[in-house]
């Protein structure tokens, strides 16, 4: 058999599989249900700015312009808190089956619009569809469902202690999993008898506002919720308002920070969701091909716009050399291109802005003396696009091993000892996830009970499910989002 009639003998000749296997264009034809404009969602109804001013919302896989999306300014986010103080008292008396319902129903018409949405996420956002098809959807749906079981069995969430809901609640979420992080902030909240403040990343607003005709299809109260769209002036107001018992962010850290100094010397509560740079972790007794995958989607699901990506491999030495083969092997048929396509693999990066943020940092990763790898790769005229990209040679001082790139971009070290790969782990700001792989249960326990990182993740990575309780350590934040202790976040002893 010649080499080049394999995968692997085509990747070893360098040869990219579009080189030999042309596929047909496979696009997803759903029709996303766009609107030429987006206003605010305000006590029930959508309403203009007052300001009346927008902002384009763009096609990252193409740059075209998708929507006009409205611009809130100060009199409406306080129009939106007064609109949730109203709706607070009769939400929160409301009994514990009833608010459930909602959410049940909610649940059921996402899962009934399920394709519309993919469509609509991937186009707003640029990842690919059989992500926000296979993931971004059901998994919202799953928090929707997860949290309408517990509304009416509140009295467990605490045992022996009675809890009641907060008030409002003021929530600010970022770009990469726009459906899926406003399910994460919705669902716990209103299951607790909170109401909500919510704003949506300025590059993606659209599931939002989608979402809010389903919360008036499922005869949501007025005021209950309520989204107003905007950057991060509108951010700033909506975690800065007065009428906010509770803020709940999740973005970078460095944003985090400006809002924990903002609200220094209040009252106010808060959950923090921020950044981080994983560790995946390969033994040498490790499952080499498992482990393999297991990289490729720790990096690259999402175009590592993941706030838990594997961004750090540390692989024990004396398999090193084998694991990088095999991983550029894999990413040599990694498809690149038009997220809306079926077979597409690593979707557009998000903005113009990330992705000069991307570049920056491979660029500095350059300069430092890492080992730059990155396949041959056609790359679409139009839109922003990155192509999956190894470094080696990296040491723990370099940026690319310390910040977060939140792109495509995995940094490999290496590591000889139990001691120091955990230490090498450790080392770095954030303590958001971890992954390991190893055949021995004893180094899992040991690991996973001296990594500092909120989910270890044995023999598998990017695994979520709404009863697992999800959030960080150090700069990666604190709180938890899912799950029992999800819920405790937005309630207090009664
Ligand atoms: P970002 O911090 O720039 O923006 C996040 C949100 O904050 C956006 O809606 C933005 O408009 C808003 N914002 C900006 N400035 C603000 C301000 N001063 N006050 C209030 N709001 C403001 O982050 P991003 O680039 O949108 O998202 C990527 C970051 O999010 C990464 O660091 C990633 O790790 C993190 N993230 C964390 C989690 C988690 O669960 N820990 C999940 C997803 C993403």
């Amino acid at each position: 058999m010649p080499p080049s009639t394999t995968p692997r003998g085509r990747a070893r000749a360098g040869l990219i599989f579009g080189d030999l296997w042309d596929f047909d264009p496979a696009p997803e034809t759903a029709d996303p249900k766009l609107k030429e404009r987006y206003d605010l969602f305000i006590d029930g109804r959508f309403v203009r700015p007052r300001s009346g001013r927008y902002f384009d919302s763009i096609n990252p896989a193409n740059e075209r312009k998708l929507a006009d999306i409205a611009l809130a300014g100060t009199a409406d986010v306080d129009a939106a808190y007064a609109a949730a103080a109203r709706a607070f008292r009769p939400w929160a008396a409301t009994p514990g089956r009833e608010r459930g319902k909602y959410l049940f129903r909610i649940a059921r018409l996402l899962q009934d619009r399920a394709r519309e949405f993919a469509v609509a996420e991937t186009m707003d956002g640029g990842k690919p569809i059989r992500e926000s098809r296979d993931f971004d959807v059901p998994m919202a749906a799953a928090h929707f469902f997860y949290h309408a079981g517990w509304a009416d069995k509140l009295e467990y969430v605490a045992p022996g202690r009675a809890v009641a809901p907060l008030g409002v609640v003021g929530q600010v979420i970022p770009w990469n999993f726009p459906l899926l992080m406003l399910a994460w902030k919705l669902a716990p909240a209103l299951a607790m008898g909170n109401c909500v403040v919510l704003k949506p990343a300025e590059t993606t607003s659209i599931t939002a506002l989608k979402l809010a005709e389903i919360l008036q299809d499922a005869g949501l109260p007025p005021g209950v919720a309520n989204f107003v769209t905007g950057a991060g002036e509108t951010g700033a107001l909506v975690m800065g308002h007065p009428g906010a018992a509770k803020v709940a962010f999740t973005g970078s850290t460095e944003v985090g920070k400006a809002i924990m100094r903002q609200l220094a010397g209040t009252d106010r509560r808060m959950t923090m969701e921020l950044g981080g740079k994983a560790a995946n972790i390969v033994f040498d007794d490790a499952p080499i091909d498992q482990a393999v995958e297991g990289i490729v989607d720790g990096i690259f699901f999402n175009q590592g716009h993941v706030c838990c990506a594997g961004s750090r491999l540390l692989v024990h030495e004396p398999v090193a050399d084998r694991v990088i083969s095999k991983l550029k092997d894999r990413i040599r048929v990694l498809r690149v291109g038009d997220p809306l396509d079926k077979n597409t693999d690593l979707g557009a990066i998000n903005s113009k802005a990330q992705l000069a943020t991307i570049r920056r940092l491979v660029a500095a990763g350059v300069r430092e003396g890492a080992v730059l790898f990155q396949p041959p790769c056609r790359l679409p005229e139009r839109g922003f696009y990155f192509p999956p990209t190894l470094f080696t040679n990296v040491t723990q001082s370099h940026r690319i091993a310390r910040e977060e790139i939140f792109g495509p971009v995995l940094a490999i070290l290496t590591f000889r000892t139990v001691d120091e790969a955990i230490e090498k782990a450790n080392n770095t700001p954030y303590g958001l996830s971890a992954g390991v792989w190893t055949d021995k249960g004893s180094r899992i326990l040991r690991m996973s009970t001296e990594l500092k990182a909120g989910v270890v993740w044995a023999n598998t990575f990017n695994r979520f499910d709404p009863s697992s309780p999800f959030g960080g350590y150090k700069e990666s934040g604190f709180g938890r989002e899912g799950g029992r202790q999800g819920l405790l976040d937005y309630s207090r002893r009664a």
